[in-house]
């Protein structure tokens, strides 16, 4: 890609994550549109994902997605209909809390929830769980060239102290 165009492309791209107001749960992005934190009950117990308690965004390693970071997962998992965390048992334990790792657990509580993500050109166009998905479908936007590629976000929260990550695997076709 010649400089040029990558710096046309950097200038257009809009800038996310303005400001944290303190004390509120909301995200001004663009000075415009306030995306709330995100917010799930499991066990009689709240969740809340922000921009703080993330502890990584692991994009995919060979097909990075442009155009979808934090506050735009958060703002997906807000508007979608239906979301549902799982209870999965991972290997190793939260980096944060390492709930369990002292009692020697061989296996540590995580909610996962996931839904797809569908790109043109390697940026981000439409997911699983938008609004505009309800009218259309992956094999429909592939035929009418709106995407070519399809990822699968999984979000994983600790069931202990609530910090989570989000990772952006290619699905394989
Ligand atoms: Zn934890």
């Amino acid at each position: 890609m010649a400089e040029g165009e990558y710096l046309e492309e950097e200038r257009d791209r809009p800038r996310l994550i303005i400001k944290i107001q303190e004390g509120q749960n909301e995200i001004n992005i663009n000075g415009g549109l306030v995306v709330s934190n995100y917010q799930f009950t499991y066990n009689e117990k709240t969740y809340e994902l922000g921009e703080d308690n993330c502890s990584y965004l692991m994009d995919d390693e060979d097909n990075p997605v442009a155009g979808i970071e934090i506050p735009d997962i958060l703002e997906l998992l807000n508007q979608a209909e239906e979301v549902n965390f799982d209870l999965k048992y991972y290997g190793q334990p939260c980096q944060n809390c390492r709930a369990g790792k002292e009692e020697k657990a061989k296996f540590f509580k995580f909610l996962e929830y996931h839904f797809y993500i569908f790109t043109k050109n390697g940026e981000y166009v439409m997911s699983s769980i938008s609004k505009e998905f309800t009218n259309t479908s992956f094999t429909r936007l592939l035929k009418e060239g709106k995407t070519d590629n399809s990822f699968i976000v999984s979000v994983m929260v600790c069931i202990n102290c609530g910090e989570y990550s989000v990772e952006i695997e290619q699905c394989d076709v």
